[in-house]
């Protein structure tokens, strides 16, 4: 059987671009994603240059990526003042491993690095709050630690929080959304934050997950590491599974469910009835009646900034 070869070139090829039916080899598929993510930055939600950016940075693939992007092209490019901010959950087998990984990308890079944990933060390790309740790991984990990187995004003076969403997550949102019958999500018209929320930006929100895993692959960004034990949990690794079956059969389909989305935003912008949005007691965050979701899961313990 004759390898395939590049599409833009006669190299092997490394990756399958189904959905444009083309082969890349792994220059073509390096100057793919750092073209769309630069497209990205540039445009709507992104950069304009010189800003302080606080990077979400797990030390998974998508993040690594993202830090790599950022430190390697876009710094220098747009003047940017990084620093990489990583969450330790306190989840046992999993952290120490992903967080050492984070360190040393962190160091190669010069990028400077913070590691914040949810037991100095929230009083509690991850496994802590929810024994007993291991079904509710990734709720309560999202709705934390998305509180304490916009903390720590505020905090260290960033203008922006860089996130590594990739397309398949968007997509997976999209639907999720939809799923949880959240008309205010699915319009696009749910406040993002109080006064003190760091605008986010996602530089790889139009990239495809396999995109940013080959890249990071061919750009040793990858490392072997453990999975978290209650990944299978997460109602997302459901809606995964669905996108990705959709994708399959009908290559295009994630960036079609994310275009969708977006003109249906579009569309729907001020037709919906303003929502009765009052602030949390506890932390000034908006709210529909009540204290936050993190506020709840902490009884208050979140300090209001
Ligand atoms: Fe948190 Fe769930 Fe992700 Fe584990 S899989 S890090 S519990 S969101």
């Amino acid at each position: 059987m004759t390898h395939p070869t590049c599409a833009a070139c006669a190299e092997p090829a490394v990756y399958l671009d189904r959905a444009a039916g083309e082969h890349l080899c792994a220059d073509h598929l390096t100057a793919r994603v750092e073209a769309t993510f630069r497209a990205t930055l540039r445009g709507p939600g992104g950069l304009s240059g010189g800003e302080r950016v606080a990077v979400a940075f797990s030390g998974g693939k998508d993040s690594s990526v993202l830090l790599h992007l950022l430190a390697s092209l876009a710094a220098p490019e747009l003047g940017l003042a990084l620093v990489a901010v990583t969450v330790d959950e306190g989840i046992a087998g999993y952290r120490d491993e992903t967080i050492a990984w984070a360190r040393t990308l962190a160091d190669r890079l010069g990028v400077e690095h913070r590691v914040i944990g949810f037991e100095e933060a929230c009083g509690s390790d991850l496994d802590v709050l929810v024994r007993g309740r291991e079904g509710r790991a990734c709720t309560v984990c999202g709705v934390l630690r998305r509180r304490l990187l916009q903390q720590a995004a505020h905090e260290l003076g960033a203008d922006r929080l860089a996130t590594g969403h990739c397309l398949d997550d968007e997509a997976e949102s999209v639907v999720m959304n939809w799923l949880r019958g959240d008309l205010y999500r699915v319009a696009g018209a749910r406040p993002t934050g109080g006064e003190s929320m760091v605008p986010r930006t996602k530089p790889l929100a139009r990239l495809p997950e396999k995109e940013v895993v080959s890249y990071a692959l061919l750009h040793d960004l990858a490392p072997e590491l453990p999975e978290c034990p209650y990944a299978h949990h997460a109602l997302r690794s459901g809606i995964r599974g669905l996108v990705h079956r959709a994708e399959r059969q009908s290559p295009g389909t994630l960036a079609r469910i994310v275009a969708g989305q977006s003109e249906l935003e579009g569309r729907l912008r001020g037709l919906l009835p303003p929502a009765d949005f009052s602030t949390c007691p506890d932390c000034g965050e908006p709210v529909l009646g009540g204290p936050c979701r993190a506020c709840t899961l902490l009884g208050g313990a979140l300090e209001k900034h």
